[in-house]
């Protein structure tokens, strides 16, 4: 345990150097070492004689090295290190570039395991790259194995001759050193208890934990692994699921505001937009008042496409709150999109006369000046907090826990004098977040079994479907020129810059990472800012806006986008999500090849918002492929197909929105696509929690259980 449990930085093997390298991969200590898993196996055969190898075969040979040598070549470029490795039956060459270290490893006469592809060199056949390790003594000569058949045992090697962990490696870190690290750490996983109860592992035929952690290493067949990464995936998920139980009893003793239904304002309210609800929209407008007119706190899901008109539903939920004598809470992830927010419930609930607040900077703020009060997360939850609190609102962020929710509840003691007389004790607020990601059915079983879900299915009648595109080199002028006209009939534009890649996008950025990537956003946007500005539309009112910018600044420039002061706006991703500008009809994106399908579809998003025929313009890098992804983009209509289409080119990726948090690997999503998988897995969480509701007959489970509600903050 103790073993385990030490950090890496007091591991004598690991250098001081490599530890924040390791930190970055998210391993801490030697129990996160021995859970940080291959993403793939090179698949090495067992060793062949030497005599018998042919050119363009994939193999393993044991022998001893004859001679080795490293030099550069005659330009100083390459390190070449040249080795011939010789058993009973002929002698092979071997040849490694750039790993001049190599000979500090390798010596004559050592006896060495050797894996890799046989090329055809101009002195015959020889490996390339090839993987090597020092054999052991007692394994070599071959004499010594006959008693075994001449086999080597294949759990003797780690990086030839086997199943070979490829890892996700890092700048300083290669899978060889892992592999080297996680062996001999290896033995510690006998102390790890397992979680899972032992029927459960018996009913589901899930190996042990230790067995389990061996395999996904050093696995002796495909299926051992196989087997191992199922019963991680089921473990993931079947904590995920007790969790969700777990947090609908939590939230069955709070009680909530219980919101009146008034229909005549529902009525009133409906009949002074300017629209008419879709169907889909007062179907969940309907779901939502009528969950919020109980006093059990409601935890809902909507979730609709990007367009599809989410703000007008959520505040349909605030109006009736407010006029219940509660306060609401509205939540956007970043400052723009409550800027809008804001403007938008100021808009639609003028009839009402409403007080909404928007709380920007750090100001702090006391709940009583406002019915409705919109920030973004971090403001709200850090400055505000409400003596009367009926109804939280969150844009695209999934859960807010019962603490999350009490705490904003809690009434700050300067405002201590309110009659609060209203609410129960233990009172909390309903609950409603809003998403376009696209959940489907099977995942939102895994994932979201504690919320309730209302589907905007359904997308307004006035909308035309904007017509995608992708631009072909050759077609630039032209379609800034389609542009132009666009904006002569009154239309405006956004420019979307290509993502800026540095280093390894899929690790946590440090601050310096951080600050040189924001550095390269801001040079890209600059400069495509000057060229639409100087060269492709000096006729035009051209802006930019990107993430460097104070918020003072971008609500500027959003405001006068809005207001049509201009013409073109070119930015980072900020506009992403949310933005409803329905004047704007084109959707210009550079790069378009280098952003993932969801984004790309959020992006389309922006505009179609109107009555009006919108484009989205998909401009490839100039040596960029159109791939079948942007293809995809084309045919794909709505986020759902898009999934779909997604799903059949990748495998099930992080279209869904599932892995932000980390928490799952590209092996258990495959899982989590798996309908019956995630039946079984349900039915196994209801048995358990039949047994025993508290889980004191599964301490190992529960003990578990509080660990992982602390420290996983799934979206
Ligand atoms: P999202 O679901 O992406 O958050 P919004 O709530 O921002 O969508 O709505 C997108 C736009 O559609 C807004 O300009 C909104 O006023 C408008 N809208 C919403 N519902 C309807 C409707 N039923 N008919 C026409 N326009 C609508
Ligand atoms: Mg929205």
């Amino acid at each position: 345990m103790a073993i385990l449990e030490t950090s890496i930085e007091k591991v004598p093997k690991i250098s001081k150097k490599i530890v924040p390298q390791l930190k970055h991969l998210g391993i801490r200590t030697i129990r996160d070492l021995l859970f940080y898993f291959p993403f793939r196996y090179e698949d090495f055969p067992e060793p062949t004689p030497i005599g018998t190898i042919a050119a363009d075969e994939v193999v393993t040979v044991h022998g001893k090295i004859k001679r080795i040598s490293s030099f550069r070549t005659a330009r100083k470029h390459v390190a070449l290190t040249n080795a011939v490795i010789e058993d009973d039956t002929g002698a092979i060459k071997a040849v490694w570039f750039n790993q001049p270290f190599l000979t500090h490893n390798l010596k004559t006469g050592d006896k060495v395991s050797i894996s890799g592809k046989i090329v055809r060199g101009p002195e015959g056949p020889c490996f390339q790259n090839p993987a090597y390790e020092r054999l052991p003594p007692t394994t070599y000569p071959p004499k010594a194995r006959l008693a075994t058949g001449g086999k080597l045992q294949a759990k003797e090697t780690i990086h030839t001759g086997r199943l070979v962990p490829m890892y996700p490696e890092t700048e300083g870190i290669s899978s060889r050193w892992l592999r080297f690290l996680i062996k001999s750490f290896l033995d510690q996983r006998q102390s790890i208890s397992d979680p899972l109860p032992e029927e459960t592992r018996a009913r589901h035929t899930l190996p042990e934990v230790k067995d389990a952690i061996r395999a996904i290493h050093f696995p002796d067949t495909r299926e051992e692994a196989e087997d191992a990464k199922r019963r991680f995936a089921f473990e993931k998920i079947l904590f995920l699921q007790l969790r969700a139980l777990h947090e609908r009893a939590r939230l069955k003793q709070h009680r909530a505001p219980a919101i009146t239904l008034s229909v005549p304002l529902l009525k009133e309210f409906v009949g002074s937009l300017s629209f008419d609800l879709t169907d889909a929209q007062r179907r969940s407008i309907w779901e939502i008042v009528k969950d919020i007119s109980k006093s059990r706190p409601m935890n809902r899901l909507l979730e609709g496409d990007v367009g599809s008109g989410k703000t007008v539903v959520a505040a349909a939920a605030a109006l009736l709150t407010a006029k219940s004598g509660f306060h609401a809470a509205f939540m956007a992830p970043t400052e723009i999109l409550a800027e809008q927010h804001f403007q938008t419930l100021k808009k639609i609930l003028t009839p009402f006369r409403l007080k909404i607040g928007i709380l920007t900077g750090s100001a702090k703020q006391s709940d009583d000046a406002h019915h409705i009060v919109v920030g973004t997360h971090a403001i709200i939850q850090k400055n505000v907090r409400f003596s009367n609190l009926g109804l939280v609102v969150v844009d695209e962020q999934h859960r807010f826990g019962v603490e999350q929710r009490a705490r904003l509840a809690t009434r700050r003691a300067e405002t201590s004098h309110r009659d609060s007389s209203q609410i129960a004790v233990g009172s909390i607020p309903h609950f409603l977040s809003m998403t376009a990601t696209p959940i489907p059915r099977t995942l939102a079983l895994a994932l979201y079994s504690d919320l309730d879900i209302s589907l905007l299915d359904e997308m307004p009648k006035s909308r035309k479907e904007v017509i995608t595109q992708i631009v072909a080199p050759g077609k630039r002028q032209e379609t800034y020129e389609c542009i132009r006209k666009e904006v002569r009939k009154g239309r405006q534009a956004f420019v979307v810059c290509p993502r800026i890649e540095i280093g390894d996008q899929k690790l946590e950025f440090g601050k310096m990472e951080q600050k040189r990537l924001m550095f390269a956003e801001v040079k890209a946007v600059t400069e495509e800012y000057k060229k639409m500005r100087e060269v492709i539309f000096p006729d035009l009112k051209v802006a930019m806006l990107h993430g460097k910018m104070k918020s003072k600044e971008k609500e500027k420039i959003m405001g006068q986008f809005r207001g049509k002061k201009i013409d073109v706006l070119v930015s980072t991703s900020v506009i992403e999500v949310g933005v409803d500008i329905p004047n704007a009809t084109i959707m210009m994106i550079e790069g378009a090849e280098r952003f993932g399908l969801a984004t790309l579809h959020q992006f389309r998003g922006r505009v179609g918002r109107g009555e009006e025929q919108s484009y989205c313009f998909l401009f490839p890098t100039e040596d960029g492929m159109v791939t079948r992804r942007l293809e995809a983009v084309v045919e794909a209509k709505t986020g759902f197909e898009l999934a779909e289409k997604d799903l059949a080119i990748r495998g099930p990726g992080d279209i869904f929105g599932t892995n932000q948090s980390g928490y799952f690997g590209e092996d258990d999503i495959r899982y989590l696509a798996d309908v019956k998988f995630i039946h079984e897995i349900r039915r196994e969480v209801a048995d358990i929690i039949k047994k025993s509701p508290d889980l004191n007959e599964f301490p190992e489970l529960r003990k578990k259980l509080a660990e992982f509600e602390r420290a996983v903050h799934l979206e």
